[in-house]
């Protein structure tokens, strides 16, 4: 039987199946389509003892990040984001030049960049090579390593402990969890503050965000499972807030336990209370999930069916990870999504993974005059309705497909 990757407790409880999909990160050149493609299982678990949901890993993680085509750098909100979060950590904690920032992921040093241009001195920690390179070229120090508890004890047995640890969107790309969050700890100054930023799972199924469940995610949290990993490895969540990033995250702040110069914000009782009354505290709570994700396919694929029958052209717009989850799911393919397109060079004139829906650069939507663009990173649909509104000279609308297909 598969095991808890936290409490090592076996899993029973099916959370929801979502069939057979490809990597999501990989996308093929046209060289590359006729070549097989490997599928995993999305069967994803709820533990029954510490009710982490979670998937199997099935690629290692240095594959999956040895080429990583994701740059944080390509979002304008984003960028806002992170932006307004350095402020905020400058302000809050004091941070000066005699500070150190940590990050966890530091991706192309979208974040970073903020802090350096505050002259606090950073590390960025970042496997994916490639990635990391676009950092070091903007002058933002960062290691090529994955981060586990045997970096976070070289640093600091090198007196490289931060004042503040931080991880936006990487625990649930963590395979070895007890590892890295053990790992969190032991880079923190003692009176040090780690803010980790992770989608929140009580949002995820609220609005049926089934599409971000992917390979490369291989844990969910709720705020109840986060105390209780943060717990069991001597860190105490003092101040959590809730955002309004990838359809809704927490940023959880933690400090040492032994620290107790910190009062517990009233937010994360609110929070914990909120997943109660959802149910997230029982193993039962979790089982009503996989019927509203069918009922969500059901209503797109019906919108596209529509659509194709009266001629009317659809196509995509973005090449998010998420995609390879939703269309796979949905079994959409060319027939009902003509092409997408993205702002990420790297991606274009390349397919989204399995169904070779051909990923072009945006200006292909003014050149074709599609009668309707979805938007895969339903995410950002307020910052892509913006940019593309130039749709509407021809009658153009967008189509949101979650939490149910919305035409706008
Ligand atoms: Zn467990």
């Amino acid at each position: 039987m598969k095991q808890c990757r936290f409490c090592g407790a076996g899993l029973e409880r099916t959370f929801v199946d979502l069939g057979m999909s490809p990597l999501c990160e990989t996308y093929p050149s046209a060289a590359d389509l006729g070549r097989a493609e490997v599928y995993y299982p999305l069967h994803v678990f709820v533990c029954d003892r510490c009710l982490l949901v979670q998937l199997e890993q099935y690629q290692s993680a240095e594959k999956i990040f040895g080429d990583y085509p994701y740059f944080s750098s390509y979002s304008d909100s984003w960028l806002k984001h992170a932006e307004r979060y350095c402020d905020k950590m400058v302000v809050q904690f004091g941070l000066n030049q005699q500070s150190f920032v940590v990050e966890v992921a530091s991706n192309d040093g979208y974040l970073l960049q903020y802090f350096v241009k505050q002259d606090v001195p950073v590390l960025g920690i970042e496997p994916a090579a490639n990635v990391a390179r676009v950092a070091v070229e903007k002058h933002i120090p960062t290691l090529v390593r994955f981060f586990s508890t045997q970096l976070a004890r070289q640093l600091a047995d090198e007196g490289r402990c931060a004042d503040l640890v931080l991880g936006n969107n990487v625990l649930a790309q963590v395979p070895d969890l007890n590892d890295f969050v053990e790992g969190l700890k032991v880079l923190l100054k003692p009176d040090g503050v780690l803010t980790l930023e992770f989608p929140h799972l009580l949002r995820l199924i609220e609005h049926n965000q089934f599409d971000t469940i992917y390979h490369e995610h291989f844990s969910y949290f709720s705020m109840l499972t986060t105390l209780r990993i943060l717990e069991a490895h001597g860190l105490t969540v003092f101040d959590v807030e809730e955002l309004p990033t990838h359809g809704g995250s927490l940023r959880v702040y933690a400090c040492r336990t032994e620290n107790r110069t910190r009062d517990i914000a009233p937010s994360v009782r609110k929070v914990t209370v909120d997943e109660d009354l959802a149910g997230l505290a029982s193993g039962e709570g979790y089982d009503c999930f996989a019927r509203r994700v069918k009922d969500t396919k059901l209503a797109l694929v019906d919108f596209l069916v529509t659509a194709a029958q009266q001629g009317k052209s659809v196509v995509g717009y973005g090449a998010p990870g998420k995609s390879a989850t939703l269309l796979h799911y949905c079994g959409i393919g060319k027939d009902l999504i003509e092409y997408t397109v993205d702002r990420n060079p790297y991606k274009q004139g390349r397919f989204l993974p399995g169904t070779h829906i051909p990923i072009h650069h945006p200006d292909r939507i003014r050149a074709t005059k599609p009668e309707y663009v979805v938007i895969l990173p339903w995410n950002l649909k307020d910052e892509i309705m913006e940019q593309m509104q130039f749709i509407r000279e021809w009658g153009g609308r967008f189509v949101v497909p979650i939490p149910t297909a919305t035409v706008h």
